[in-house]
């Protein structure tokens, strides 16, 4: 059975295992002199197994600068960056790129599945890069297909499914290699509302199994699943409090 969420840490110190991420005081510089842009300015930031945090903020506010440099996509300009109690600031791209494989589960907005493989060969993917053995693999990607409730939808390739049922099948690929951490970036911003939906109830039902999730999103619907809201302005955190339980569903 896929153990999700609560993964394993190889820290051995108690307090570090506990924050997933830290962020301390990190900045991403883009450009020079005048047009030298701080699209993350000097970020603090700390999250804990089995939180579910929304990002939030107008477009330009530095989200996705964010959201790569947490999902090791892209490396500070300055500050420190520790990842499940490993520091992966300044690793070189290679070991990030095994970092983000093994600990780190990805959800788009465009899906980003392979067109010419079936949905089970999408899941299984990411294992083979991860070294997981052939019927594992197989077992495993059934297992998060069920999850997502794509059960009989195993051998369609994108084109023969839904726009909902291929970000289903992209979750189920993002939590084969049991992450430490889910992060979606806008994960409903192309689908109708009752897809979006699906969507949400998934991530609320992950975080009730102890999931630890990061969504960026637009939406007010899927926010208020969220446990916390972090809202950004200008490259910075502007607000990070309890979202709301009074916000309808
Ligand atoms: P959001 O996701 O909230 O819309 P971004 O993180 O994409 O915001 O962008 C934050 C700021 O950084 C914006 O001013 C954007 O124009 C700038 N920016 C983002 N990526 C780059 C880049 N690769 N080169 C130069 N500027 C960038
Ligand atoms: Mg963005």
């Amino acid at each position: 059975m896929i153990r999700l969420g609560m993964g394993a840490s190889n820290s051995g110190i108690e307090a570090e295992r506990q924050a997933v991420i830290r962020l301390d005081n990190i900045s991403r510089v883009y450009g020079q002199g005048e047009a030298m842009i701080r699209a993350c300015d000097r970020i603090s930031l700390s999250i804990h197994a089995g939180e579910y945090c929304a990002i939030i903020g107008q477009s330009g506010s530095g989200k996705s600068t964010l959201m790569n440099l947490i999902g090791c996509l892209d490396r500070p300009t300055s500050g420190r960056y520790y990842l499940d109690g490993v520091e992966v600031s300044q690793l070189s791209k290679s070991r990030l790129a095994r970092i983000r494989n093994r600990k780190l589960g990805f959800v788009f907005q465009r899906y980003e599945l392979l067109p010419n493989l079936t949905a089970l060969e999408n899941v299984i993917l990411p294992m083979m890069y991860a070294g997981v053995g052939h019927s594992l693999r197989r077992k495993r990607a059934e297992y998060a297909l069920q999850r997502v409730g794509l059960s009989d939808r195993l051998h369609k390739k994108p084109g023969q499914l839904s726009g909902g049922q291929q970000q289903r099948v992209a979750i189920a690929r993002a939590l084969v290699n049991r992450p430490v951490l889910l992060l979606a970036d806008e994960p409903t911003g192309a689908l109708d509302t009752q897809s979006a939906q699906v969507i949400t109830q998934i991530f609320d039902e992950l975080h009730a199994s102890g999931m630890t999730l990061i969504v960026i999103t637009h939406s007010q619907e899927v926010a208020s699943y969220s446990q916390r809201m972090i809202r950004m302005s200008d490259g910075r955190i502007v607000d990070d409090s309890a979202t709301p339980a009074a916000i309808p569903r």
